[in-house]
């Protein structure tokens, strides 16, 4: 049916999330059509992605060089880390304007049945920082659902001899759900109505 550049576009556009069989077609017809200047942008766009992008040394963020642009940020404060699950996470807290500190990224969730434990997360990492850096609160912004309140308790329990206050965003957010989808407003509000957390 297609050429095989046009196949081998329409497969690798079909394996991302959310694009189906339709979709892949539509936009690879659209690229086919676009200017050959605008289709190298987005190919370059790609690479650079994949070659430029690192971790954060410190919070484990996405980022280019050493640390992320939030931990470069000298107005952020370090004494409060918003601990989340996803780098995805951080840009859903940031657009509520509401946190002024620094961010730790768990890279996931507790979840037993598919075999993520504590080693597997930035667990560890997370308790070198504590003794570092003067860290006074950690705010547990994991997601509202099973794997995300696991997880939150399971952080309180380890803190829990550590000089530090542990509280977690209020509830309010849609259960089950992911902070990524939470308005900026419920977040928001959810940051500011955090509690200290009972372990
Ligand atoms: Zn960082």
């Amino acid at each position: 049916m297609y050429t095989a550049s046009l196949q081998a576009l329409v497969d690798q556009l079909g394996r991302l999330p959310g694009i189906g069989p339709k979709s892949a077609q539509r936009l690879a017809f659209h690229i086919l059509k676009v200017a050959p200047e605008d289709a190298v942008r987005l190919a370059d766009a790609i690479v650079a992605v994949k070659n430029n992008t690192t971790l954060c040394g410190r919070c484990f963020n996405v980022a280019e060089g050493d640390l992320c642009t939030i931990c470069r940020d000298p107005r952020r404060d370090g004494a409060v880390v918003c601990v989340v699950e996803d780098p995805r996470d951080i840009v859903a807290v940031e657009k509520t304007q509401e946190f002024r500190g620094r961010y730790h990224v768990l890279h996931g969730s507790l979840n037993p049945i598919e075999g993520v434990g504590p080693d597997q997360l930035k667990i560890k990492e997370l308790l070198a920082r504590l003794d570092d850096e003067g860290i006074s609160e950690i705010i547990l912004c994991t997601n509202p659902n099973l794997e995300g309140e696991a997880t939150a308790m399971y952080l309180a329990r380890t803190l829990k001899s550590r000089d530090v206050a542990v509280t977690r965003i209020a509830s309010g957010l849609p259960v089950g759900g992911d902070l990524e989808y939470a308005d900026e407003l419920t977040l928001g509000r959810a940051l500011e109505g955090r509690r200290q957390v009972e372990a």
